[in-house]
């Protein structure tokens, strides 16, 4: 039986990491992990991501440069964030140093899901509630205000679908049907709901 080599960590002298980092994952320039944050292996974290406590990151993700993760946050494996994603997790945020503010603000916190595979495009905005499916593919910039479906294409302000992505990240070219990805080969079975089934190739 072979040895089990596990790769170790690797933070970058300028990153901040003061929560939990899993073996191999790379944190670069900048970056800040804070405290209660849990980021799994294999993740490269790039220069001034944020990763706010109680947030968690799953194995194999992609964190591009300045992207921000909050608590309430939670990040599937393999998915990608792409360059200044910015979630959100307070649907009715003010100032708690506002003049005047008398509110109870309890259950503020709203959470966020995004399921394995999916993929964020860069400046996205996702509105704290949400869960973004496995295989989703978000256009840059789009502001995202609702659930999307796994292998959906979602883009603009506010993000409507407008088509579905396989798990390569190619499009796929019918609205529902049978369909084989012009790229890497897989099958798909298609409602109108969206993915029914689908085959390796
Ligand atoms: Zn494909």
């Amino acid at each position: 039986m072979s040895a089990v080599v596990e790769r170790a960590a690797y933070v970058h002298p300028a990153a901040l990491v003061e929560g939990a980092i899993g073996a191999g994952t790379r944190v670069w320039a900048f970056a800040h992990v804070m405290r209660d944050a849990v980021v799994g292996r294999d993740c490269n974290i790039c220069d001034h991501a944020f990763i706010e406590s109680g947030a968690r990151v799953g194995d194999g993700v992609t964190v591009k440069n300045g992207a921000m993760i909050w608590e309430g946050v939670t990040i599937g494996d393999g998915v990608f964030v792409g360059p200044g994603v910015a979630f959100t997790n307070d649907l009715t945020p003010r100032s708690a140093r506002l003049a005047g503010l008398n509110r109870s603000h309890d259950g503020w916190l709203t959470p966020t899901m995004v399921q394995e595979g999916a993929s964020i495009g860069g400046g996205a905005v996702i509105v704290a509630g949400v869960t973004i499916g496995a295989y989703a593919l978000v256009a840059a910039g789009a502001v995202v205000t609702r659930d999307v479906p796994p292998h959906a294409l979602v883009k603009g302000n506010p993000a409507r679908r407008s088509g579905w992505v396989c798990r390569c990240g190619a499009k796929l070219h019918i609205a529902s049907g049978n369909t084989i990805c012009a790229d890497c080969g897989a099958t798909y079975i298609i409602s109108d709901e969206g993915v029914v089934a689908w085959q390796r190739p």
